[in-house]
């Protein structure tokens, strides 16, 4: 009998969208003439744009010719699509070399498999609350994770502290769930921490195309000495609505090497090569396609024009919060906004207003972290006119 992996026995079981569907379903058999305006969606909804649909359709028929057929590639993706994200990142003042950036099929599999790299010694530092994939990997592999409360005060973006070490430290900006996003000043902070501590950053910047103010940063490697210590994950996911045709990429600096304990110096950009050559085999060569289209003039183009629709929504709900008095983080960077549950509710209590009086379902912020308690998520990625109709509703009831 095989020893299992009993570090799966500490990962706290999630009921967060199953209970939400128990309610949800327990509302309409009640009420089976309600309209339920959903609210708390984490996906895209809008269709593929039509530079990816006609690049996709190209790389099928080059499939479909043995002249031009595809099998394997690259296992760190396609010389033309890392070229493609070079250019981007050039775009934004950031460069790098086609060698540091490895496509993948997802930053969610990227971000749970880094920790291949990292010893189970390792101290982890993750804010609460929390895009889960980062706790509940690490609990997985039986790694310590302390947690650092992100809160109103510092406004959902915890800043470090010297008299903490850590090793690793997961950050998220433009954040999810909260919105928040961090300040070049506030990266430099973090970067100086890292060099301090001899700490690797794992940066998740899956929702840097919401950043609509060229002073906020994009990318860690914004900061000076960024490459030294930090890795960053991005996706096509949120940015061109591939959350079904998954394509997303992973930046590991050159420059980051550590010493190992023989004394010999790793680099953690070949570690990873070596970990994605042999455990990964590739994203799809049409996928991939369809990738680079995105990064085209008119592929950026069209995106902006997507992702705009998402922010015109949030926009619409931030604007119905302020005019509601309502006290809310996030909704302009970012598709999120986290509200303040009105009149002292706990978020579950919210849940259950919004979904009695309302008809709205969104996600209670307990959901994310002992932080979340008392907020509330909702998200941008509906209709415009299902987001006009559930910010009517509001106004009727939070008056
Ligand atoms: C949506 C999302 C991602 C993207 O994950 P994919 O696997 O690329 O779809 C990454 N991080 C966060 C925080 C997200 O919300």
């Amino acid at each position: 009998m095989p020893k299992l992996n009993e570090h799966y026995q500490n990962l706290k079981e999630s009921y967060l969208f199953s209970d939400i569907a128990k309610r949800v379903n327990a509302f309409t058999a009640a009420h089976p003439d309600k309209k339920i305006i959903r609210m708390g969606i984490g996906d895209v909804t809008l269709p593929l744009m039509p530079e990816v649909v006609s690049a996709l359709h190209g790389a099928i028929d080059e499939m479909a010719n043995a002249a031009s057929f595809h099998g394997y590639g690259p296992e760190q993706g396609y010389d033309f699509l890392r070229g493609a994200i070079q250019g981007y990142y050039a775009g934004h003042g950031v460069s790098l070399d086609p060698d540091e950036i490895f496509v993948s099929d997802g930053a969610k599999s990227d971000v749970g498999n880094i920790t291949d790299l990292f010893d189970v010694g390792n101290v982890v530092l993750i804010p609460d609350p929390v895009y889960p994939v980062y706790v509940d990997t690490n609990v997985m592999d039986g790694r310590e994770v302390l947690y650092l409360n992100a809160n109103a005060e510092n406004g959902f973006l915890p800043m470090p502290n010297p008299d903490i070490h850590a090793d690793l430290i997961y950050l998220c900006s433009p954040n999810n769930p909260t919105g928040a996003v961090y300040t070049l000043d506030q990266l430099k902070a973090w970067v100086a921490y890292a060099l301090e501590h001899k700490a690797v950053i794992l940066f998740d910047a899956a929702y840097e195309a919401f950043i609509g103010d060229d002073s906020l940063p994009r990318s860690i490697f914004a900061v000076e000495g960024a490459k030294k210590c930090a890795i960053e994950f991005c996706s096509l996911s949120k940015t061109a609505g591939f959350t079904g045709t998954r394509c997303a990429y992973t930046v590991v600096p050159r420059e980051l090497t550590m010493r190992a304990s023989d004394g010999e110096t790793l680099s953690l950009n070949r570690m990873w090569l070596r970990r994605q050559t042999t455990k990964f085999n590739g994203v799809s060569y049409i996928i991939q396609r369809g990738a680079a289209a995105v990064f085209s003039d008119e592929g950026v183009r069209q995106s902006r024009e997507m992702v705009g629709y998402y922010k015109a929504n949030a926009r619409l709900i931030a604007d119905t919060l302020s005019e509601l008095g309502i006290r809310y983080f996030g909704g302009i960077h970012s598709p999120y906004i986290w509200m303040e549950c009105p009149n002292g509710m706990k978020s579950w209590e919210f849940f259950d207003y919004l979904l009695e009086n309302a008809a709205v379902v969104g996600t209670p912020g307990a959901g994310f972290g002992v932080n979340g308690e008392g907020y509330f998520r909702l998200t941008g990625f509906s209709s415009r006119e299902q987001t006009a109709e559930a910010m009517e509703r509001f106004k009727a009831i939070l008056k």
